[in-house]
This record gives C-alpha cells, sequence and structure tokens, in this order.
C-alpha cells in the first residue's frame, strides 16, 4: 500500500544539485529535490523559470549540465549515467496529448504496452479505461472524442505500463476554462487512484494549490519554496512567492516597540509573523491580501484613501483603494457596496491570522 500524501513515504524521484546551461544562459541553476512515493508535486512558477527544462531532465529528454536524478534508487542522470527516457520507468503527459490519430482510444492505451496483442495487455487496457472512465470509448479514435476525453486516453496511455514516475507538462493548457477545472478534479483523483508518483508544471497558480499535495514555486531557474498549498500560500517565504501567490498587495509599516505604523492606522506589533526587537525602527512591507482588508465610507478628513476601481468577480467584489503614500490596496467584499470612484474611505485590517512581511526595496 502507498503512504498517503505528506507522509514520510520513501522517495521514489531525487533530484540533486541539477543544472542546466545552455552556453552562457542558465535554464536551471541548482534544483535539490525529492518526490515522495504516490506523491503528486507540482512545479509552478513564471515563463522562463526553468519548470519545463527540469521536467525534461526528469524525462531524460535534456541532459543536466550538473547534478543527478535518480528515480526509484536507479540513477539515471549524472555521475556517469545517462539513461535515454525509453529505458527510464518514467511516463510524460505532453499539453497537447500526442494521440495517435488512426490508432482507437484501446490502441493509444496499448500502445506502450510490452505485447500490445496479448491478452494481458488487453486486461490492463480494460483496467485502465475504467480508470479514465471510458469503457465504452475503447473502439473511437481520438478524432470522435471531446478535450476533456482525449486527456483521459493520454492519461490512461501514460499509466498503462505503471511507470514509476508520471510527468506532466502543463495537463490542462489544452481544455477550455470550465472543463480545465473539472478535469484537475478527475486528474487527481485518477492518479491517487492508481497511486502513481507525479510531477507536473504548470504557471497557473490555482491549479497548482487545488491539485497537488505539495507545490515547489520556482524562479529563476531555481526553487524558492517548497510545502503544501496551504503552506506556501499562508507563509510566503519570501516576497517573490508572495508577490506570486493570490493577489498579493504590499502595506508599508513601521515597526515599533509595540505598535506598526502603517498608511492604515496602527497595529499591534504581534500581527507580524515572528517580527523581533531587532526590527524595531525598520519599514518593512507587510503582505495584504484582498480578504485581509475593509473598506467602509467615511468623512474626508478621516479617510486612508480613495476608491479608485471597483471589480466585480462574480461571488465578490474587490474594491481597489489609493493610500495617501500612493500604494493602492484591495479589499474584499462579500456584497456590492456603493462606492463611487474617487469616495474617501476607511481600510481596516481584518485578518484574522499573523502576517507576512519583507524588507523593503
Ligand atoms: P514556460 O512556462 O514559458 O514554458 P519554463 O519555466 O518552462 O517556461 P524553460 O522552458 O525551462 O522555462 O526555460 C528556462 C530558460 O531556459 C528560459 O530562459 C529559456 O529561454 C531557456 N532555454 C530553454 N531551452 C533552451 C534551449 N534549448 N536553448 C537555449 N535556451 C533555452
Amino acid at each position: 500500500t502507498r503512504d498517503s500524501p505528506g507522509s514520510d513515504g520513501d522517495s521514489v524521484l531525487v533530484l540533486s544539485d541539477v543544472q542546466k546551461r545552455y552556453g552562457t544562459e542558465t535554464a536551471v541553476s541548482g534544483v535539490d529535490l525529492t518526490v515522495r512515493d504516490g506523491e503528486l508535486l507540482t512545479l509552478l512558477g513564471p515563463s522562463g523559470c526553468g519548470k519545463t527544462t527540469t521536467l525534461r531532465m526528469i524525462a531524460g529528454l535534456t541532459d543536466p549540465t550538473a547534478g543527478t536524478v535518480t528515480v526509484a534508487g536507479d540513477s539515471v542522470a549524472g555521475d556517469g549515467a545517462s539513461v535515454p527516457p525509453e529505458k527510464r520507468d518514467v511516463g510524460m503527459v505532453f499539453q497537447e496529448f500526442a494521440l495517435f490519430p488512426h490508432l482507437t482510444v484501446a490502441e493509444n492505451v496499448a500502445f506502450g504496452l510490452d505485447d500490445p496483442d496479448s491478452e494481458a495487455a488487453a486486461a490492463r487496457v480494460a483496467e485502465l479505461l475504467e480508470l479514465v472512465g471510458l469503457e465504452a470509448y475503447g473502439d473511437r479514435t481520438p478524432d470522435d472524442l471531446s478535450g476533456g476525453q482525449r486527456q483521459r486516453v493520454a492519461l490512461a496511455r501514460s499509466l498503462a505500463p505503471e511507470p514509476d514516475v508520471l510527468l506532466l507538462d502543463e495537463p490542462f493548457s489544452n481544455l477550455d476554462v470550465r472543463l480545465r477545472v473539472k478535469m484537475r478534479e478527475e486528474v487527481r483523483r485518477i492518479l491517487k487512484e492508481a497511486g502513481v508518483t507525479a510531477v507536473s508544471v504548470t504557471h497557473d497558480q490555482e491549479e497548482a494549490l487545488s491539485i497537488s499535495d505539495r507545490v515547489a514555486i520556482m524562479n529563476d531557474g531555481q526553487i524558492e519554496q517548497i510545502g503544501r498549498p496551504g503552506e506556501v500560500f499562508e507563509h510566503p517565504e519570501s516576497r517573490f512567492v508572495a508577490s506570486f501567490l493570490g493577489q498579493a498587495g504590499f502595506l508599508p509599516a513601521r515597526i515599533g516597540e509595540s505598535s506598526v505604523e502603517t498608511p492604515i492606522g496602527s497595529y499591534d506589533r504581534g500581527l507580524l509573523k515572528g517580527v523581533t526587537e531587532e526590527y524595531v525602527g525598520a519599514t518593512v512591507d507587510v503582505l495584504v491580501r484582498p480578504d485581509d482588508l475593509r473598506a467602509t465610507p467615511t468623512a474626508e478628513a478621516n479617510a486612508d484613501g480613495h476608491v479608485v476601481r471597483r471589480q466585480y468577480t462574480g461571488p465578490s467584489f474587490v474594491y481597489h483603494v489609493e493610500l495617501s503614500d500612493g500604494s493602492v490596496v484591495r479589499c474584499l467584499h462579500n456584497h456590492a457596496e456603493d462606492f463611487e470612484i474617487g469616495e474617501p474611505v476607511a481600510v481596516a485590517l481584518v485578518a484574522d491570522h499573523t502576517l507576512a512581511w519583507y524588507p523593503s526595496r
């Protein structure tokens, strides 16, 4: 049986100081990563941060310039090893699914099996089609399937040979928005049911946070932070991670003996996570997300700022308020307020948790 996500199961994939340089350009500058048995880990980061290059080095499609990759205890790259992709027990689901159009769904799924015409293969294909909910579609060709169904076939095909590690490169980018949200849940269910160890790559934070057991946030060829979705979202360790996740805003604050002074008033110093004596007198930037702040109408004389924009997001409303120091913060409201643009408002901190902060730039 597999370990539950987050537990200290055996590590199936280990990257040690993996680097990739192209001439003078560094794509990946030193990645250390351990993925546990049965875990779904997502590499998340902006375009060009090295996610795809990292995935390709695990797959064997790109050779690392330095460092080592170990899959299920076997050294596959670095330290003299250079195992080709087809000899690694690593499966890959590509963005465009890469199904064979002239083969049926069942034939596509059987493709990676040692003896695709055998009875054992037929049984395995049936098992996989059931897992992905396509029992009735085995005889169709990919052209006669929806986008979501094609993705399920791609997943079934890559799971069929029971890879030690499954890699997913931007797996939802070819699906429309609604289907994407539905397939996230479905792909997670399938991976968990298969018990496979998986690494996916995305630049979509919502996707990463919703499907993963752990998320590794990459920046500039390195992993900046790695942790459970709630951990990285609630406790971003760097300004980069904070800025990348959620609708982050930063409130300038001067740290006093027992209070912090901000453009929206004075608050207890205990509000700042882990702040110590040595920071007294310093100015820092406090991470505030829209749900940490609320605006109320007030007279000009008492205003913290002015409403500069209203954003309707469906279930909620976000009001952008420009503070006296020129910074703009966003306030999340569950109901429409009748704020006019330019209206003076008081902004209050309603966070029920300590706030992360970073040295001012
Ligand atoms: P995206 O989300 O846009 O796919 P990414 O995070 O996957 O981005 P990579 O594709 O890994 O980023 O690229 C990382 C860096 O390495 C980029 O600056 C890219 O230009 C560079 N790079 C990638 N492949 C090559 C190559 N074959 N030759 C030269 N430079 C490359």
